[in-house]
C-alpha cells in the first residue's frame, strides 16, 4: 500500500494533499506541516504499526491461492495457454498474422464452449 501523505495547517487545522506555501483558510503563511493521513473508509485500518505488520515477508509456499473458475473451451491448447481454461470474467486477446486461424479458432470455441450461456462472437477489421 502506497503512503499518502498529508498537509494540515498549524492554525487552523485545514488539510491538503500537498504542501501550501499558504493556507486557503487563514491565509497564514508557512503554517503547513506533515501528518499522518486519515484513513476515512470503513474496514480500514488506522494505525500505522498495524498496516506495517500486515506487510511482513511471507515464504511463497505459505501463500494459498484460490482456484478461479475456468471454463473448458473443448480446445487441449488453448485451455493449456490460457492456464487451463478460460478464466469466467476474463478479457482474453487473439492476437496474430493475417489468415493464421484466429477466426477459424474462434468460430469453433464459440461452437464447442463448455460454458453456461450463449456466446456472442464480435468481429472487426481495421
Ligand atoms: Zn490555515
Amino acid at each position: 500500500m502506497k503512503a499518502i501523505k498529508q498537509f494540515t495547517c498549524k492554525s487552523c487545522g485545514h488539510k491538503e494533499a500537498k504542501w501550501l506555501g499558504r493556507c486557503p483558510e487563514c491565509n497564514t503563511w508557512n503554517s503547513f506541516v506533515e501528518s499522518e493521513p486519515e484513513i476515512a473508509e470503513p474496514g480500514r485500518r488506522s494505525s500505522h504499526r498495524k498496516a506495517e505488520s500486515e506487510h511482513i515477508p511471507v515464504p511463497i509456499t505459505s501463500i494459498h491461492v484460490e482456484e478461479e473458475q475456468r471454463y473448458d473451451s473443448a480446445i487441449e491448447e488453448l485451455n493449456r495457454v490460457l492456464g487451463g481454461g478460460i478464466m469466467k470474467g476474463a478479457s482474453i486477446l487473439i492476437g496474430g498474422e493475417p489468415g493464421i486461424g484466429k477466426s477459424t479458432l474462434m468460430l469453433k470455441l464459440a461452437h464447442e464452449l463448455k460454458a453456461p450461456g450463449r456466446v456472442l462472437y464480435v468481429s472487426g477489421e481495421s
